[in-house]
């Protein structure tokens, strides 16, 4: 039975990728950074399958502690200081976190795990100001956040590694990736969590900043799929995981609202304050090479990625749900 460690393992993508590896029968160590309130709502129906671990990406003897005693055969890094505006709030923290914490964790298992076989969370926001599309493992990279730029140091650093050191080190480029699980401040779910209130009358209006955003959003649950591809390879490298089709984030609310009946124009205002200092216009990404190397493919297009969150917030909310959903009749991607 392999040993898989998740750094992360609190986040949406952990949850999922230990819910895979266990069903796989991987045994699962996960790693949780000390909170004054244990917070693992996304793992309840996991704590008796998974084990975890104390640690933190801010402690290197933390790391080289948890990597000597596990002794896993597959290392996911999934931690990081993981959302845009606070990393312009908090450039320096992201910047330990996201950036010299997958140094910490590099470091930790050259020294005490080196045959382990490694995964960076590297992100199309290191893409940012993009130069051609769609966007590929060769496109040049142009961050436009400290979130982006710190996801650059950590995919330069996972390269150097190989490298430097022959260490199975493989990055996945991975663009958006959502779910019932998203925290609740990305813009995906603070729609679907909205949508979800406002059909019930608990709300009115909901405020956002920049409709005109496209991202390439996929469903996370098939996003850890291939993390856990790449690092079957005989040979490491870096991929991107995208679906290739962009959407905007007006399209994004036209189909949440559409499929409660309601028509967003009348709900969503603007709210300058949700603005960034920088913003990433347009992402969509060409996901070729996994699916010929990695033999991975997207399962959910973008309006069930839509009807999923909504419903699951729905759901949540304890409503039935409403009994004539209007159509909806967003053009395809892109
Ligand atoms: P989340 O924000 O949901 O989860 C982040 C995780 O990192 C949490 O478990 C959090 O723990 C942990 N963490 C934060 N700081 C530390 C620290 N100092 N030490 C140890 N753990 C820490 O992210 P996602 O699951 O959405 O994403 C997973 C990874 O993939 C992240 O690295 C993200 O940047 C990257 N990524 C995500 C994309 C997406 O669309 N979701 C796209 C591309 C890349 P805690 O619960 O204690 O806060
Ligand atoms: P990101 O791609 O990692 O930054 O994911 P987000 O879900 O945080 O943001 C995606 C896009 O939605 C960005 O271009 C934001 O500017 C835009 N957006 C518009 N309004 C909002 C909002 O209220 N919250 C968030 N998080 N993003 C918003």
């Amino acid at each position: 039975m392999p040993t898989a460690l998740i750094t992360g393992i609190t986040g949406q993508d952990g949850s999922y990728l230990a819910e895979y590896l266990l069903d796989l029968g991987y045994r699962v160590v996960g790693v949780t950074r000390r909170t004054s309130s244990a917070i693992t709502d996304r793992l309840t129906h996991l704590l008796d399958r998974v084990e975890l671990v104390g640690a933190d990406l801010l402690d290197q003897s933390s790391l080289l502690a948890v990597v000597s005693c596990v002794q896993p055969d597959e290392v996911y890094n999934l931690a990081a200081q993981s959302f845009v505006p606070a990393s312009f709030q908090q450039p320096i923290l992201t910047g330990e976190t996201t950036a010299l914490g997958a140094t910490r964790l590099l470091e930790a298992v050259r020294m005490a795990r080196p045959d382990a076989r490694f995964y960076q969370a590297s992100s199309s926001e290191m893409f940012g100001h993009v130069t051609e599309m769609p966007q590929t493992e060769g496109t040049p990279f142009h961050p436009r956040s400290p979130y982006g730029v710190a996801k650059l140091y950590a995919h330069w650093i996972a390269v150097n590694y190989r490298e430097s050191y022959g260490m199975h080190a493989s990055s996945g480029i991975l663009f958006n990736h959502e779910s019932p699980r998203r925290g609740p401040e990305f813009v995906t779910r603070r729609i679907s969590t909205a949508v979800a209130r406002i059909a019930l009358g608990l709300e009115r209006e909901l405020a956002l900043g920049n409709l005109d955003a496209r991202r390439d959003w996929g469903y996370a649950p098939d996003y850890v799929r291939a993390m856990h591809r790449m690092l079957q390879q005989a040979e490491p490298r870096d991929y991107v995981i995208a679906t290739g089709a962009t959407h905007s984030v007006r399209d994004f609310c036209e189909a949440a609202f559409a499929h409660v009946g309601l028509d967003y124009a009348d709900h969503v205002v603007f709210d300058p304050a949700q603005l960034r200092p920088a913003d990433v216009d347009l992402l969509v990404g060409d996901a070729s090479l996994a699916r010929v190397e990695l033999g991975w493919e997207p399962t959910v297009d973008f309006l069930e990625l839509v009807r999923i969150m909504v419903d699951a917030d729905l759901d949540l909310a304890g409503a039935a749900r409403p009994v004539r959903p209007r159509p909806s009749t967003i053009g395809a991607a892109g």
